[in-house]
């Protein structure tokens, strides 16, 4: 096989969808596999609906995953020329025609065959103008566009490196308009003509596109030029097995990055929607995926987009990430919530303390943010006041190892530990019915990373003003219960 030749050709008139981004990834696998050659072209003919902003943050997306194309971005809205040229080409020849039929004639025809209930499809009224006719319509300024001349029962064959044979019949097909009236191309000519010009070799992109295939494959046709290999991805489906939208909550590649995903993580995670290797494994560093991937274990059915799924596999890679990078990115997130950690070492350890409940760095703020409020601000949660303090010997606990902590000397893990245990065997209690009042009573929070490091992390300062505290406020709180 000489080397694939791919393109990822987005339309830029929305953030980069998550199924999109997918089908960007298996583009770019199927290149890095075959040694190959990854193409960005902006498909943005439809000037309309297409931004600039829309580009940039396409472009973005892709770096942040680590998709680095090999060619362009090309941008269809630069080669207008060459459609144009295209299409005179296919008219002169005859491949194609103009048409003149009006909106309003052509709605007519359509309204009728509704009543008749036969589906529409042109009549070809332009077809067969003479020379003499089209001429008179243009001299009278008639607004034209350009349609493919479709032969009738030609079964239109395209062996999907997915899905299998696929076979369209083209009574289906009606000749269809590839050039607007401002002469300008429609997505499926443009497609084509990219695709023909740019000798792609293999079209890898979602089912959606499936109706378009038989259209394209007879352009390329009519170019005169081999149709590319099509490979048809399963759609990325909700948990009710619907496409997945924008109600669904996050779409967009880079609200995933506002989330606090790891690209790495994310790339894993949608490679193996739709793709598996052999066996089970699950995780795949982006090197192995390139080593590995390829078309024949692409699934045909729909893939579940399993949040969940993704924040576990996400939580595996944040635990491989060397503690300078969790600190960093903690920062960053931390920040982003409006805290300020100052002291870059206390950060350091109390990334380190929340250890592998880090699955995404927005779990900083979830399992720490006390550590960055002041010792009379950090808010208590109703639930976890509910289910640790539930008799005033919770409260009188809190009080009492106000003057247990005071005596404890090194205030550190080792020797909290020693006390703390001496201390709960003394009360004749459990020492989880003592650690965790204290945890709710100085974090606010029933989980949290080891209170003992906790405990140290706060210093015996600040867990001293947090009891006091806690001990006025709680019963408040206690007494809202009921
Ligand atoms: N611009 C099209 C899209 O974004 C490209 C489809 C294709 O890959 O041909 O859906």
């Amino acid at each position: 096989m000489s080397a694939p030749r791919v393109r990822f050709a987005p339309s830029p008139t929305g953030s980069l969808h998550i199924g999109s981004a997918r089908t960007a990834l298996f583009n770019w696998l199927y290149a890095r596999r075959h040694g190959g050659t990854f193409i960005l072209r902006i498909d943005d003919t439809d000037a309309e609906r297409s931004t600039e902003e829309s580009t940039s943050s396409i472009f973005e997306s892709m770096k942040w995953l680590g998709l680095d194309w090999d060619e362009g971005p090309y941008a269809q809205s630069d080669r207008l020329e060459l459609y144009q040229e295209r299409a005179r080409q296919m008219i002169e020849n005859g491949a194609a025609y103009f048409c003149y039929c009006s909106k309003e004639e052509l709605a007519a025809k359509r309204e009728a065959a509704r009543k008749e209930g036969r589906p529409y499809r042109y009549d070809g009224t332009c077809r067969n103008l003479s020379d003499s006719e089209r001429k008179r319509l243009d001299s009278e300024g008639r607004p034209k566009v350009a349609r493919l001349k479709i032969e009738p029962d030609e079964s239109i064959l395209t062996p999907d490196l997915i899905l299998g044979d696929v076979v369209f019949d083209s009574s289906t097909l009606d000749d269809f308009i590839f050039m607007k009236p401002d002469f300008t191309p429609l997505y499926n000519f443009s497609s084509a003509v990219d695709d023909a010009d740019m000798n792609i070799t293999h079209v890898i992109r979602g089912q959606d596109h499936l109706p378009n295939t038989p259209k394209q494959i007879l352009i390329s046709k009519a170019l005169g030029m081999e149709p590319p290999k099509f490979a048809h991805l399963p759609m990325v489906h909700n948990a009710r097995g619907q496409k997945l939208s924008k109600r669904d909550g996050a779409v967009g590649t880079l609200e995933f990055r506002e989330m606090g995903f790891l690209p790495e993580a994310l790339v894993n995670y949608l490679a193996r929607l739709a793709w598996s290797a052999e066996g089970e494994q699950e995780i795949f560093t982006t090197e192995e995926l390139k080593a590995k991937f390829d078309l024949d274990r692409v699934g045909k059915s729909p893939s579940r987009f399993d949040l969940k799924k993704l924040t576990w596999l996400n939580g595996q890679y944040m635990n491989e990430k060397p503690l300078s990078e969790k600190t960093e990115g903690a920062a960053l997130f931390l920040n982003k919530a409006g805290y300020e950690p100052e002291n870059a070492e206390r950060l350091e350890r109390i990334v380190e303390a929340v250890g592998d409940r880090l699955h995404t760095w927005p779990d900083i703020v979830t399992y720490g943010s006390y550590f960055f409020e002041e010792d009379g601000a950090y808010e208590f949660d109703p639930a976890a006041v509910k289910k640790w303090f539930r008799s005033e010997a919770e409260l009188e606990t809190v009080r009492a190892a106000e003057s247990l902590i005071e005596s404890i000397d090194p205030f550190e893990v080792d020797e909290i530990d020693k006390r703390m245990r001496a201390w709960a065997e003394e009360r004749g209690e459990k020492l989880i019915r003592v650690l965790q009042p204290l945890r709710v009573a100085v974090t606010g929070k029933q989980v949290g990373p080891s209170l003992l490091e906790t405990l140290e992390i706060l210093g015996k300062e600040s867990v001293l003003n947090r009891l006091e505290r806690a001990s006025e406020e709680l019963p408040k709180m206690y007494a809202q219960k009921g």
